[in-house]
């Protein structure tokens, strides 16, 4: 599995950088790397970090791009503009789904906040990768940039929200006794009437609940035993 590395070419505003190294952190990366940044980092940069604060703090900084990705299998450029001439064009998802098959090194590469990436900084990197935004508005801040790529390259690593609880799932015949003991309710309180389509009804109702549990089938079964009772 590649390790990703993220790299900031001439960032200029404190926040973002911190902001992006917070973003790299909610995502498990930790290699931030800073080419030719308008100025020394600062405590001002911690402000946007929060638990960001030792991607930011171990941070490298080169002179060029060509230094800060001489070791990587491959360089992904972002931008939000599509130009006439570049390097392959990809959407992010594709982008990360590919970087995810490389077995070495790779570097997601962000322009400069005003300006973006220059053509020299585009053409050291192989991929142009664009995150498909409102095309009336599609550039985002730097920071917000960096989440959504690092949020992209964990999922492509196949991240997943964790399960819930596991529950004994309801079996055919404990619907079974759920739709007898529903028809001895509808009948006994004269809701049925004769010729009524209820039954199909109520199947084709909880056929469209998927991983019903025997418990909530146990729950409607008392509810309507206890309502019969009466
Ligand atoms: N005004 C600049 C945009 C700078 S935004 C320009 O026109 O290029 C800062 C950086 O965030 C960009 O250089 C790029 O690396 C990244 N970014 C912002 N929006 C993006 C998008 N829609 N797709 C890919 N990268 C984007």
């Amino acid at each position: 599995m590649s390790a990703i590395r993220i790299v900031l070419c001439r960032p200029s505003h404190p926040g973002n950088i911190g902001a992006a190294a917070r973003a790299m952190k909610t995502m498990g990366l930790t290699d931030l790397r800073l080419v030719a940044p308008a100025r020394a980092l600062a405590p001002k940069d911690e402000w946007m970090a929060t638990h960001g604060a030792d991607v930011l703090a171990s941070a490298r900084t080169h002179a060029t791009l060509a230094a800060a990705i001489a070791d990587c299998a491959a360089a992904f450029a972002l931008s939000a503009r599509a130009r006439e001439w570049s390097p392959q064009v990809l959407d992010l998802r594709a982008a990360a789904g590919r970087a995810a098959t490389i077995d070495a090194p790779v570097a997601f590469v962000f322009g400069n906040e005003a300006a973006g990436l220059t053509n020299d900084e585009l053409f050291a990197c192989q991929h142009l990768v664009h995150i498909p935004a409102d095309p009336e508005n599609s550039s985002l801040n730097l920071a917000q940039a960096v989440q959504v790529v690092c949020y992209e390259l964990r999922m492509a690593r196949g991240a997943t929200v964790p399960a819930m609880r596991a529950e004994m799932p309801a079996t055919v015949a404990d619907l079974e006794g759920l739709y007898a003991h529903l028809e001895e309710a509808a009948r006994e309180s004269g809701f049925m009437a004769p010729g009524s389509k209820l039954r199909e009804r109520w199947r084709r109702l909880f056929s469209r609940v998927p991983g019903l549990e025997r418990e909530e089938v146990n729950i409607l079964r008392g509810l309507l035993k206890s309502l019969t009772k009466k």
